[in-house]
């Protein structure tokens, strides 16, 4: 019999994906069910909780990537962890197929399922983007563009080919959403800082580059705002490029058009293209038989039941996050349904787990989910930022400040924001930590080197 199998018998609660809404779940009911001779499991690829907006400063040097992601083996110690992907959920017979990162598919019965597996990075299909293109949803891409931008800077400074050298110091962000916006923000700080390093390469010589297709960036914040960001970043010398979008990045070589006519609005050559043009719901829900609505999400009640076909509730069966459609009572999307965003995700977690414990074990009662946007923070390097906090605009040190603030309080676990207030408090005195790691994808290449028959 197999570990798993061990625990077949008793009643589970299935967790489909350990980000922010299965971690909260998890760490909300793993004692209450276990109190009742349950249990909590929690299938993830990862054996950790990612804790996105944070991916900006850690591509930026500001944070170490492990000290943005929480473990679950630390923090979720009475629940069962399986490091797989649920591949399927059959919930007429309350089964969960699931691919263990090592080892064969098997099936898991379960009592209730909470379905959290959030969203992937929503791409369009534009010539060479999958080839050249890089996204920032995941720890790994944080990581990868930190050592790109200092690699592609450390490289052109001893490249004498002037194309190969202007393409190497050439930055592309496509996305004029938070995400995007605070990417290039970090990286262009990164940058700056690099080149006063090196004195082969001068600030001039970079090119970073933000593409957006609508007329404005950022609609979390006022039109104002936005305004002024995009007058800060142009201050910074980035080049923002509105109502423009790619076309063609076959190669690495970017076409882009005006949005308006389709007219050519640029072609130039890049080694880094990064892709925060938005998500989408994880395309996993299509392996369940749960009601998908339009945007692809599950569609979900209020009190985080999953509908039937009805909109009455599905027994055992709760979604939040990114991967649900709940309506949002204040307001949220043209639709009415919640932005997806992490201040919905924990709040919507920590309720689910509250109603499926009184659905469940009859302690408590099931509520409604409303929440009333606090607003939006976002921080664009050292001192600089933007915020919208309860109604209150503020833009530069006090936003930085306040973004800071807010998400040093919302990083899960006390372990986890200690670890990342000592970066900030390290970088406060010796600047951010930009150095590359090389050969990050080819560990084992030092090895062979010295292991390989000499001649
Ligand atoms: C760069 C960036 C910056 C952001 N900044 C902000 C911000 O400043 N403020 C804000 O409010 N929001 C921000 N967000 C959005 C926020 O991070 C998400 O809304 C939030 O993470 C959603 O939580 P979730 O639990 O639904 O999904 P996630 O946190 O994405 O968790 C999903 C989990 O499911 C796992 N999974 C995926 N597929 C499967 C499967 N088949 N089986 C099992 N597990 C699976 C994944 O590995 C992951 O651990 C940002 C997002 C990004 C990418």
């Amino acid at each position: 019999m197999s570990i798993i199998e061990s625990s077949q018998k008793r009643p589970r609660i299935l967790v489909v994906g350990g980000g922010y809404v299965g971690l909260y779940v998890a760490l909300k009911l793993q004692k209450k069910v276990k109190a009742h001779g349950g249990i909590v499991t929690v299938v993830d690829p990862n054996p950790y909780m990612t804790y996105q907006p944070f991916l900006p400063e850690v591509a930026g040097g500001n944070i170490e990537p492990r000290h943005a992601v929480v473990s679950h083996r630390q923090h979720l110690k009475h629940s069962e962890l399986i490091n797989g992907t649920v591949t399927s959920v059959n919930h007429a017979n309350k089964t969960a197929v699931i691919r263990p990162v090592d080892g064969e598919e098997f099936e898991l019965e379960y009592t209730d399922v909470v379905m959290s597996a959030g969203a992937i990075t929503r791409t369009f299909p534009i010539p060479g983007l999958a080839e050249t293109g890089i996204g920032l949803k995941t720890i790994e891409e944080a990581v990868a563009l930190r050592n790109q931008v200092a690699q592609r800077i450390e490289s052109a400074s001893n490249m004498t080919d002037p194309e190969a050298r202007k393409r190497a110091l050439t930055f592309v962000v496509v996305g004029g959403g938070f995400a995007g916006i605070e990417t290039i923000a970090e990286l262009e700080d990164m940058a700056r800082h690099l080149v006063q390093l090196n004195d082969r390469v001068s600030k001039d010589e970079v090119r970073f580059v933000l593409v957006e297709a609508m007329g404005r960036i950022m609609p979390e914040v006022t039109e104002e705002q936005a305004l002024w960001v995009v007058e800060h970043l142009r201050s910074r010398g980035i080049e923002v490029l509105l109502n423009t979008s790619l076309a063609d990045a076959t190669d690495g070589n970017l076409q882009l058009i005006n949005m308006a006519d389709k007219s050519p609005a640029g072609e130039f050559g890049t080694d880094t293209l990064i892709w925060c043009a938005g998500v989408m719901a994880n395309p996993m829900v299509r392996s369940t038989d749960f009601i998908i609505e339009g945007r692809g999400r599950i569609d979900t009640r209020t009190d985080l039941r999953i509908k039937d076909e009805n909109g009455e509730a599905l027994d055992g069966a709760w979604a939040a996050g990114d991967i649900s459609a709940v309506k949002d009572v204040t307001g949220g999307l043209p639709d009415g349904t919640c932005v997806p965003n992490a201040q919905h995700a924990v709040r919507q977690a920590k309720l689910l787990a509250k109603n499926l414990y009184a659905a469940r074990y009859g302690v408590g009662s099931v509520k409604e989910y409303k929440h009333k946007n606090l607003g939006a923070v976002a921080g664009f390097g050292r001192n600089k930022g933007v915020a919208k906090v309860l109604g209150i605009k503020l833009k530069g040190w006090p936003a930085w400040m306040a973004h800071r603030g807010y998400h040093g309080m919302a990083m899960p676990t006390f372990e986890r924001k200690f670890r990342v207030l000592g970066d900030w408090m390290v970088a406060w005195f010796y600047s951010r930590d930009a150095l590359q790691l090389n050969n990050l994808d080819v560990p084992r290449a030092a090895f062979e080197a010295s292991a390989a028959p000499k001649k």
